[in-house]
């Protein structure tokens, strides 16, 4: 009997959405590690993108590819994504996170924080993904146990894509500077999250704005971005190796670190 290898998890920094058409030093990063890792059956991306009011998961064979952002080139609202669904794995998701209900969607896709990652991994678009949302209405220590339930999709050769920015804060982002060093306090906040990373210890990850002190607020000014990170987290496994595949900031105040787990 041969075993499916256990998935690794992922966060991945997605940044700007024109990472998906360019070939920059993370596009070039995301597809090398697109063929350093098993090839799973199908994918679970928990994307900042689909923030609402409940817990949802794509339950549909054919997702669209949702262009969610403005003000873009046209070739990025040009650009496909159509990785089939699984309405099985939807409904193993399903199962896994009860009695917590979640919905079964059928209106929803593939948006950028999936796709424009996803794009580099797997081009050919031949691996099923699923997107599971993030309830808005619920405290940060919720998101981590639906991260430990999802845990055994690992064995079941599912790979769990989280997709967001550690740090992420449009209102101090340099547009005009791209390559601009991080503000000293992304830089600490996110080194504190490797800290806590390196440590294994959930806890201040979970509490990120009391336990981290100021630099939390510039750097989380909003939760969307920061979640995903506590879905990885919470499959982490304690025989997992950990490692930073790709880091660096955008524009000063966002960090595109990519936290890998196993
Ligand atoms: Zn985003």
């Amino acid at each position: 009997m041969n075993a499916a290898p256990s998935m690794p998890v992922f966060f991945f920094g997605h940044g700007s959405p024109m990472h998906a058409i360019g070939d920059d030093r993370y596009a070039r990063a995301w597809s090398a590690l697109g063929v350093s890792i098993p090839r799973p059956r199908a994918i679970l991306a928990v994307s900042a993108h689909w923030y609402i009011t409940e817990t949802a998961v794509t339950a549909m064979a054919a997702p669209r590819t949702i262009h969610d952002f403005g003000g873009f080139p046209a070739a990025l609202y040009n650009v496909e994504y159509p990785a089939p669904g699984s309405p099985e794995l939807a409904a193993r998701v399903a199962q896994l996170l009860h009695p917590f209900e979640v919905r079964a969607d059928q209106s929803w896709g593939l948006d950028h924080g999936t796709w424009s990652v996803l794009r580099h991994i797997y081009p050919q678009a031949d691996v099923p993904v699923v997107q599971l949302s993030i309830d808005l209405g619920r405290p940060a220590q919720f998101h981590y146990e639906l991260g430990q339930r999802l845990a055994p999709l690992r064995d079941e050769g599912v790979l769990i894509v989280a997709s967001g920015n550690i740090v992420h804060n449009l209102y101090a982002y340099q547009w005009d500077a791209p390559e601009a060093p991080p503000y000293p306090w992304a830089a600490r906040f996110e080194q504190q999250v490797r800290d806590a990373l390196l440590a294994d210890t959930p806890h201040p990850l979970i509490a990120y704005d009391t336990a981290m002190g100021e630099e939390s607020a510039p750097s989380v000014p909003s939760p969307d971005h920061y979640l995903p990170l506590l879905y990885a987290v919470g499959a982490r496994r304690k025989s997992d190796a950990l490692s930073f595949p790709v880091e660096g900031f955008e524009g000063g105040s966002m960090s595109m670190l990519t936290v890998r787990f196993g």
